[in-house]
Parts: structure tokens; C-alpha cells; sequence
């Protein structure tokens, strides 16, 4: 990009979280310079938006790209093919994770995180901090302040995975201290560690192995409790609770409780969650393992609900939880999903997605009419950046932020299958599914990346972003 290059976004309609309305947007440099009827700008490049909708890029807060699994296999997708797809989805800002290694403390697994990302992500992207099993021993409490001061603000624990990930209310109570003390937002993945443990257990002394007899480990009553759980030490601490990829109707219901009550928490779902569910998957055998994740795609009784309380705020973002593992061998990575085939204790665990989070929700929430074009942008874009301390650089089209524009035709259709997405998996559990509604144009801090299906950003021009403080605005 030249010194200073200037680019109009011409003759769509504008959508924030609150509002549709006709406009142009003139960007300079990196930056929305102006929002409103062409005042006779010119400008080096423009875009035509005409029938089109103009929305702020997308901003998914929850992705694992690149990322060990307990240490043994790796995610399919790597930072540059992850935020290649998310880019051609229509995203621009990814918040992915820094998971303590084994043999480092919080800050130092943040700063080797960094090191792997830099240069190879193609938009831009922060990471939450997030610890393991080892919790905040050797100075976890000391290396949250330092991260705070980096631009972490947003801390990840998870109450489930004992001797793996799970830590004890202790420890994610005396992290919620400091979190309210700072502004920091603490993050949980709320399933009972004990309930999943023993039905586990129970599940493989009878013998049921097979891969959708995880979702059977997993009941909802596990994610129900640990919300409660989790609103309830937050609400002793005073710290903002993000409760990650929430997949039951009761697990909702538990946070608009919590939230009519004027409580500091708010809840993500996921594509997955809204879209697919258990009888999808309950009857396929091995392919079973392509849906498998945690907590599960469960019965599709949850899905009404889901849906609702997306739109009425019961819960206030979509992430993908994206963490692709191939259901073949790959010949470069170790086995992923068959490692865990017919016995679903050793399947990876995720579903990839980070490609069609907004063409997905696009088509099922705004196209048939359970969701708002605005709160599309909401959940999508504007409320996860200011949750995570990114707003108004990010999540919004408002004049000095940064130019993430997504000229969006909902005119044009695309069939979504593995044969054509960018995400480096072997399959898509939204495969055959048909879209209307997919980016024409993905802009990145000014620079067009992604023209329909042709890539136009150099692989590395994606920046590291501090972040802020929660916005709970
Ligand atoms: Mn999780
Ligand atoms: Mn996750």
C-alpha cells in the first residue's frame, strides 16, 4: 500500500449494530475517513456496493489455530491457512488462544505464541491467554498483570479435563480477583470436570466406545451447573464471566437469568450449536467423529432456544471454536480424528468452521428471519470487540476506525463444501449446504484481501492487536 492511497466503498447500505442505512464509505490509509452520501470524493480505488450490504469484518473470538492438542497432535489448520478461510468468510480479526506449555509459565507460552503467529497471518489477530491443568502456580497471578500490561485482558480457564486442563474454583476464583481488579475478563469452559469424568468412565465399562457416544458423556446438566457455578464465583469477585460456546438450551437459560439480573456475563454460541445436531450424526459410525467437540452437538430440541436467546441477548456473540482435525490421514500431521476411532476418549476434540461462521448464520439466522440484519453484525462483529477490549478500532464502521469492511452480496449463492472452502480439513460438517448471501469484497485495514474467490492480501500483512479493557457497553 502506497503512503496515501484512498478507497470508496460505493453505493451500499451500511449496517452497524444499530442501524441500516444508505452510505458510502470513504477509507484513507488504513482508516474510515468518512461514512455518508459522496460528497464528490474521489478516491485511488473503488468498490461497488451497489445491492449490496456494507458490513464492519467479522470479528471471531474464539479459534485454535496451530495449536497443540494435549501436546500430541496439531490442529490442521496453521495460522496462515486458518486466517486465509476466516479472511474469504468474511472475518478480519481472530482472537485465538495462548496456552501455558508444559514447561513455561503464562507470559512466557504468550511470547512463543507471538513468535509462531508473526508473519504468517494474512488479517489480524490477539490471543487470550489460557491456562491448563497448571492453573496459576509459579507466579500465574504476577504473569496476568504483566499480560494485562501487553494487551491481554481476557484470561481462559476450564472447569472440566482433570489432570489435563481443569482447574479448581479456587484458582479461577483468585484469577477472578485480579480480573476485577484490572478490568480483565475472565473466560470459562463450563463443563462439571467430575460428571464428564465418571460418565466417561461409566460409558467405556459397558462398552460404549463408539464416537458418538461422547455426546453421551457429556450431559447437559454438566455445562448447566458449571455456568452456574462459574456466575456464581464471578458474581463474589465482581469480574466480568465470558461463558464460551454455550450448546444447551439449560446453559442459556442459566446466563439470562444471570443477566436479568444485571450480572456481569455474557455467553457465545457457535455456529454448530445453531445449525447441526445429535440426530445428525448419532447413526454414522466412524464419521460420527467429524462433529465431535465439547461440549457435544446435541439434540436438536436446542436449536429454537439457541436461536432465541441469540437474539434477545441471553447470549451475545458467535465464535466458531474452530479447531480442525482431518477424518483422514493427513500425510503431513500425526493421525487426528482416527486416533480416536471406536473409542471416543482419544478423539480430538473440535469442528472446523471458521470459514462460514458468517455465511452459515447468514442463511439460517437472518434469512429465515431469527435474527435482524443489525444483530447479525452485533454478535457477529460489534459485541465481541468490545467485550474483548477491541472496540470501536474493530466491530464497527464509524469514522477513525480501522477499514475491516465486508461488501456483502446477498444476492449471490455458493454450495459450501470441502471441495472448495480454503480451510486446510477434509471435510465440512456444513457440507451440500446451500448459501445466498457470501462476501464480494473483504477489506482489511483499507487493503482489499479478498476479491469473490480470488485472494489478494500477502500472507504476514495480519498485525498482532493489543487489546483493551472490557467494554460492556
Ligand atoms: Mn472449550
Ligand atoms: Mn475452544
Amino acid at each position: 500500500m502506497t503512503a496515501s492511497s484512498t478507497l470508496l466503498v460505493k453505493g451500499g447500505h451500511v449496517v452497524t449494530a444499530s442501524d441500516v442505512f444508505e452510505a458510502d464509505v470513504l477509507v484513507r490509509d488504513e482508516k474510515i475517513v468518512a461514512v455518508g452520501k459522496d460528497q464528490g470524493w474521489s478516491a485511488d480505488q473503488i468498490l461497488d456496493a451497489t445491492g449490496r450490504l456494507v458490513l464492519p469484518g467479522g470479528v471471531d473470538a474464539h479459534t485454535h489455530l496451530e495449536e497443540p492438542m494435549n501436546f500430541v497432535t496439531m490442529t490442521a489448520d496453521n495460522f496462515a491457512s486458518g486466517t486465509t478461510a476466516a479472511a474469504f468468510g468474511g472475518t478480519t480479526t481472530v482472537i485465538d488462544f495462548a496456552k501455558r506449555f508444559p514447561d513455561s509459565g503464562l507470559y512466557e507460552s504468550f511470547m512463543r505464541r507471538r513468535e509462531v503467529a508473526e508473519d504468517n497471518c494474512l488479517i489480524d489477530y490477539s490471543f487470550h491467554a489460557m491456562t491448563t491443568h497448571t492453573g496459576l502456580i509459579d507466579g500465574g497471578l504476577d504473569d496476568m498483570r504483566r499480560l494485562a500490561a501487553e494487551g491481554v485482558t481476557s484470561f481462559k480457564f476450564f472447569m472440566a479435563y482433570p489432570g489435563v486442563m481443569m482447574v479448581d474454583d479456587a484458582t479461577i476464583l483468585s484469577a477472578m480477583r485480579v480480573a476485577a481488579e484490572l478490568g480483565l475478563m475472565i473466560m470459562v469452559h463450563a463443563e462439571n470436570g467430575a460428571i464428564v469424568a465418571d460418565a466417561t468412565e461409566r460409558l467405556v465399562q459397558r462398552g460404549r466406545t463408539e464416537e458418538h457416544a461422547h455426546t453421551l458423556a457429556h450431559p447437559h446438566l454438566a455445562e448447566e451447573e458449571a455456568a452456574y457455578r462459574a456466575i456464581a464465583l464471578a458474581e463474589l469477585a465482581g469480574c466480568p464471566l465470558f461463558i464460551v460456546h454455550v450448546s444447551s438450551r439449560h446453559a442459556a437459560r442459566v446466563i439470562g437469568k444471570a443477566r436479568a439480573q444485571g450480572r456481569l456475563v455474557w455467553g457465545e454460541t457457535c455456529p454448530q450449536y445453531l445449525v447441526a445436531a445429535y440426530e445428525d450424526y448419532a447413526d454414522k459410525g466412524y464419521e460420527a467423529a467429524k462433529y465431535i467437540c465439547a461440549p457435544p452437538i446435541r439434540e436438536r430440541a436446542n436449536q429454537d432456544d439457541l436461536w432465541q436467546a441469540l437474539s434477545t441477548d441471553v447470549l451475545s456473540t458467535v465464535g466458531t471454536d474452530h479447531a480442525s482435525f482431518c477424518i483422514g490421514d493427513p500425510p503431513d500431521l500425526p493421525p487426528q480424528k482416527s486416533s480416536g476411532r471406536g473409542y471416543f476418549p482419544k478423539l480430538p476434540l473440535g469442528v472446523p468452521g471458521i470459514e462460514d461462521r458468517l455465511k452459515v448464520v447468514y442463511e439460517c439466522g437472518v434469512k429465515r428471519g431469527r435474527l435482524s440484519i443489525s444483530r447479525f453484525v452485533d454478535v457477529m462483529s460489534t459485541r465481541p470487540a468490545k467485550l474483548f477490549g477491541l472496540y470501536p478500532k474493530k466491530g464497527t464502521l464509524a469514522v477513525g476506525s480501522d477499514a475491516d469492511i465486508v461488501v456483502w452480496d446477498p444476492d449471490a449463492q455458493q454450495t459450501i463444501s470441502a471441495k472448495t472452502h480454503r480451510m486446510r480439513v477434509d471435510y465440512n460438517i456444513y457440507e451440500g449446504m446451500v448459501v445466498s448471501g457470501v462476501p464480494a469484497y473483504v477489506v482489511s485495514r483499507g487493503e482489499v484481501i479478498v476479491d469473490g474467490e480470488r485472494l489478494l492480501g500477502s500472507m504476514g500483512r495480519g498485525r498482532y492487536l493489543k487489546r483493551g479493557e472490557v467494554n460492556t457497553a
